[in-house]
């Protein structure tokens, strides 16, 4: 206690006990007694009210320190009971009798209650009433109470401020929406300071936002809410613009709130105190707003208060944004602003959920592009990413306003066709994106034709589920891409078993190579007038001990799909010019070797160093080594073709294998240097039924020749076939009336004999 302190006491106490001595005076008070007790009690502390209540006459003595803790002077309040029950809060007063009657009854051993009473300011004081004595008659009967009030107002408002405050950490960590969270902090510096009123304002693109004010007026709220900041926009316009704390005594006569401070002034506010709100890195985030009806400054404390509470609203705004962000990130597809896949998601769940209610189907279109790992490969991914964009919007375009687009991942999108009225509505829908795909496009000064492939699974006739709906839409998607890409298909239940076994290839194939499950067969190339073997063609086969004989067709594309078709080619490369020198060596004719190379190869320029390093390890003579490529690989980008002028000068030969299926023509083909031409099966089995197809193929065999290329004609069955090949001047064939695809040592046989 200072000297200050000890002064006021001692003063204090004088006065208290000359109070006593005058009542006893005035009102004649002989009993000495109860004077000795009040004496007693006042020496108890200084500090503290006293009251005694007589309860046969409800007279009740109110010391003057007990009167001025509720801001009364000694002669403003009467003694008698009806003064307690006016101060006290109504709702607590039920409560406190009850307690008296109870001690005065002995059913209590003390008396000691908190009681909330008006101060004449018309603010809360809280006080700890206790009493200590009750004086009985004869009969036992108790006559009088005497007791204490002690002033906890501030020990209370520290308490409740500490509850407050562990509130709001447990709002913020339980994840309470935010605006109850700015309401709780408002609700906690109200309560500290009476009379005051708080508001927080989020800022926005230079524009303040209603956060969160309790006690504000809604009116007000709203006309503040959208208001642009600025250097002299009230006080929190004028905070958030500044970044510094405002602090406007009064309203109605600041110049910064000359422009609004009729929104404020018929409210009642004519002080506001703004302290800007900041993230950690200093950034404003918005402005705390204390409000009072009477102009003021902020004392020390409400000084303190103002920082802290901007603080406390800065840590959650942070957060909010931050999440914010985290959601936007997590449901929304940065590239293209669709729904990402964790929003599709959810709402897939729901539709699920709504279906089921009301007994209703809906279709999942599961779209992927054709081809789109070309388009990354050949011209960069900022390329990739335009066309993604482009598709994205040709999407929604094409899709009716009810339906939801996604993008799941990559070049992958998803639609939800809701509201089938008939089978029609999706297959629409299919056919416009299809349509809305296929326009041109030009990218990075190049015209692009995208196209894409669409799987469609209705809801719940193909899956039940999400998971199974997916997966219909999936392995549909899967059967469009077979069935030529760039058309839609419709989920059946057989291609599930097909996708199993998909899935099987693709699980065994990576082991395949380890444990030697591939080897080559190889079928004789014949020379149609000597019948000699001139070439083999190199072919792959694999045995898998549970799965069986897979087909190449299969396998190769799966290696494909899954990236193993490097570690495959490599492999077929090596063993395949591995064996050409064991004949060689084991003394048999000298003859060529074709291998198949699958298109994704010419999109990397490795082919070419691929290919040279199998030279060099195998020994193998350049011009022994045929390469077979299909038609499609030509239609490549002008840079790609290089490739095949970097194979031609490696000295080795190039076959167009399946001629007549794809789409180059003979146009295409005279800007390469290729050696051989091998018309497809498809042709050959046609060439006795029909005119038109000899025609063709007579065609094909002469402008071959007079390009320079040499003619193979695959898939000869028959005598006749291959008679009428030799007629129209094809100069070799392939096929199983000349030989199937026959192990290493059965073509030593036929090579020792070279006659097929
Ligand atoms: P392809 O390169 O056109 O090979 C010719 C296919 O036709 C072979 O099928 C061969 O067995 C078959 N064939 C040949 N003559 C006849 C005939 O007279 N009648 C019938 N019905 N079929 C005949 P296979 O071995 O099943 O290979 C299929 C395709 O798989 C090949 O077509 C080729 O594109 C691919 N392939 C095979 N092995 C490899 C490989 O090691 N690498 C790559 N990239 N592709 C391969
Ligand atoms: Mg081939
Ligand atoms: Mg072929």
């Amino acid at each position: 206690m200072t000297t200050d302190d000890t002064n006021k006491t001692k003063a204090q106490l004088l006065k208290e006990i000359q109070c006593l001595r005058e009542q006893l005076t005035k009102k004649s008070i002989t009993n000495s007694h109860e004077n000795e007790e009040r004496f007693s009690l006042a020496m108890h502390g200084a500090n503290d009210g006293l009251w005694d209540w007589n309860l046969e006459t409800n007279e009740v003595y109110y010391s003057p320190r007990w009167k001025s803790m509720l801001g009364y002077e000694e002669d403003e309040l009467d003694n008698n009971f009806a003064t307690w029950e006016a101060l006290v809060y109504p709702e607590d007063k039920d409560r406190i009798l009850e307690k008296v009657q109870e001690y005065i009854e002995g059913r209590s051993e003390a008396f000691e209650v908190e009681i909330r009473m008006r101060h004449k300011d018309r603010y809360e004081v809280v006080v700890l009433s206790r009493a200590f004595l009750v004086n009985r008659d004869y009969d036992n009967k108790p006559v009088r109470l005497v007791g204490t009030h002690i002033d906890i107002t501030e020990r209370k408002k520290i308490e409740s401020y500490e509850k407050r405050n562990a509130e709001i950490l447990e709002m913020i960590a339980t994840g309470k929406p935010v605006g109850d969270i700015y309401n709780a902090i408002a609700l906690m510096y109200e309560e500290r300071h009476s009379g005051m009123r708080c508001s927080m304002l989020e800022l926005h693109d230079g524009k303040l936002m209603h956060g969160g004010a309790p006690s504000l007026p809604k009116e007000y709220c709203d006309d503040v809410n959208g208001l642009e900041y600025g250097p002299s926009v009230g006080s929190c316009g004028t905070s958030t613009y500044t970044g510094k704390r405002v602090l406007v005594e009064n309203i109605e006569i600041d110049p910064k709130w000359t422009k609004i401070k009729h929104v404020a002034l018929p409210h009642g506010m004519r002080s506001c105190w703004s302290e800007p709100i900041k993230n950690s890195s200093g950034e404003v985030l918005g402005a705390f707003g204390m409000y009072y009806n009477h102009p003021a400054l902020p004392d020390e404390e409400e000084s303190n208060d103002l920082k802290s509470a901007a603080r406390l609203a800065g840590i959650i705004m942070e957060r909010e944004q931050s999440q914010k962000r985290i959601r936007q990130l997590a449901y929304n597809d940065e590239l293209t602003g669709l729904s990402s896949r964790a929003h599709f998601y959810q709402n897939l769940e729901e539709l699920i959920k709504i279906s089921d209610r009301h007994n209703r189907r809906f279709s999942l279109l599961y779209i992927d592009l054709d081809n789109f790992k070309d388009v990354n490969d050949s011209l960069g991914h900022d390329v990739g990413d335009l066309l993604l964009k482009e598709i994205a919007n040709r999407l929604v375009k094409a899709s009716r306003n009810i339906d939801y687009v996604a993008r799941l991942s990559g070049d992958e999108f998803c639609i939800l066709v809701n509201d089938i009225v008939d089978e029609y509505v999706a297959a629409n829908v299919a056919q416009r994106c299809l349509d809305a795909i296929s326009k041109p496009i030009e990218l990075s000064g190049r015209k692009f034709t995208p196209s894409c492939s669409i799987g469609i699974a209705y809801y719940p006739d193909d899956g039940e589920n999400l998971s199974t709906l997916l997966k219909a839409a999936d392995t549909s998607l899967y059967a469009a891409k077979e069935q030529g890409k760039n058309c839609y298909a419709f989920y059946r239940p057989e291609f599930t078993h097909k996708a199993e076994y998909r899935f099987q290839v693709e699980q065994y194939l990576r082991e395949a190579i380890e444990k030697q499950q591939l080897s080559l067969v190889y079928q004789p190339q014949v020379d149609i007038t000597s019948g000699e073997i001139i070439g083999v063609e190199a072919l792959s086969r694999w045995h898998h001990p549970q799965l069986g004989q897979v087909s190449p067709i299969d396998f190769i594309a799966t290696a494909e799909r899954i990236g193993m078709i490097k570690p495959l080619t490599e492999w077929v490369l090596i063993t395949a010019c591995n064996q050409a020198i064991a004949w060689k060596k084991a003394g048999l004719p000298a003859l060529r070797m074709a291998v198949n190379i699958s298109p994704s190869h010419f999109l990397v320029r490795d082919i070419v160093l691929l290919i040279k390093r199998v030279i060099n390890e195998t020994g193998i003579i350049p011009a022994e080594l045929e390469l077979e490529i299909t038609e499609g690989v030509i239609q490549t980008e002008q840079q790609n073709l290089s490739i095949f002028q970097d194979l031609k000068d490696l000295g080795i030969l190039l076959a167009i294998d399946d001629f007549g299926t794809g789409y180059s023509s003979f146009a295409s083909l005279k800007h390469l240097t290729i050696d051989c031409l091998k018309v497809d099966k498809y042709f050959i089995d046609d060439i006795l039924i029909d005119n038109e197809t000899q025609l063709l193929i007579a065609s094909m065999i002469e402008m071959g020749h007079n390009l320079g290329y040499e003619i193979i004609a695959e898939g000869v069955e028959t005598q006749a076939q291959f008679d009428t090949l030799k007629e129209l001047g094809c100069e070799m064939a392939q096929g199983y009336l000349l030989s199937k695809p026959v192990s290493p040592d059965k073509i030593s046989k036929l090579l020792s004999s070279n006659i097929v």
